[in-house]
């Protein structure tokens, strides 16, 4: 596996970064995750749009222009066998060699991205669907900000596995619905698709942009509107969306069936609408 380094290519295991590092020690960078079908890099606009957003709310510089994005990150994915793959890329504010929570000015960030194969969801999962709980979001009030900082991600996954689940829906301390611990939510009702509005409580997913256009397309009714754990308990479907995933359908939430207990019908429309518009929504 080769990784991208500050304008190199190496090995993965020969990239090294400085103890010093601000990601490191302040957790002080964001991150992209970008997927890559038939080596094609999908939505790389949208995902280069949210990094210069993450880049500019923690007062940073986008370090490369899109065209040397698209470059350098065609190169790395050519640099792989898989067809399907995903990058993760972070950039973090740099070397910093006085402890200190100001950051240092004219620092050099350092940029960082490596490529995974992107395995497909297990076929369990789509006969089945996935287990979710609800857990109080314990997050911090800029989840827009696609940050490296993950603790409470983790921390909730954790306690979502301890549980017996795969993941969890959180909710904060107001009773609405934000997402997923990696993931927007969806639910359907009476044929409706509805989602938590964007906020700073919620990570602008480029799947759930995605979802809600082929839905537009496809005339199935989107509202974006405040969500309550009521409204999951009644929802039809619940569907769980990121990059590497697509939408996952929940089947138990909270160890009670969600709709008939399988794969909801919209849900399955959803999947080959989704597979149709990969092909289209492509770019080189
Ligand atoms: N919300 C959170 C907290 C995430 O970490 C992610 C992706 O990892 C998403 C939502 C979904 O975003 P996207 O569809 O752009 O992958």
């Amino acid at each position: 596996q080769i990784a991208f380094l500050n304008g190199d290519f190496l090995p993965l295991e020969e990239a090294k970064i400085s103890t010093q590092d601000r990601g490191f020690l302040f957790g002080d960078g964001i991150y992209e995750v970008i997927p890559v079908f038939q080596k094609k890099l999908f939505q790389l606009d949208a995902h280069l749009d949210r990094l210069r957003k993450s880049l500019t709310a923690i007062s940073m510089q986008d370090p490369y222009s899109d065209e040397q994005w698209k470059a350098l990150l065609n190169d790395l994915v050519n640099r792989h066998p898989w067809n399907d793959q995903f990058i993760y890329l972070q950039v973090t504010r740099g070397i910093q060699w006085v402890r200190d929570h100001t950051p240092d000015k004219d620092l050099t960030p350092t940029i960082y991205a490596y490529c995974n194969p992107l395995k497909p969801v297990s076929e369990s999962i789509l006969q089945n669907g996935i287990k979710i709980v609800t857990l109080e979001d314990i997050r911090w009030l800029r989840c827009d900000i696609k940050a490296t900082t993950l603790l409470p991600n983790v921390m909730m996954k954790i306690a979502a596995k301890e549980q017996g689940a795969d993941d969890a829906i959180l909710i904060g301390r107001d009773g609405q619905i934000s997402e997923g611990t990696a993931s927007n939510v969806f639910i359907v009702k009476d044929e409706v698709l509805l989602t938590p509005p964007l906020s700073d409580r919620i990570l602008p997913g480029i799947t759930r942009m995605i979802i809600e256009k082929i839905a537009n397309d496809h005339s199935i009714k989107v509202i974006e509107q405040t969500l309550t754990l009521a409204d999951l308990e009644a929802a039809d479907e619940i569907w769980l969306t990121s990059s590497t995933k697509d939408a996952l359908p929940v089947c138990l939430l909270n160890n009670a069936p969600v709709g008939s207990g399988k794969p909801g019908p919209i849900w399955l429309k959803m999947q080959s609408y989704f597979a149709q518009a990969k092909h289209s929504l492509m770019q080189a």
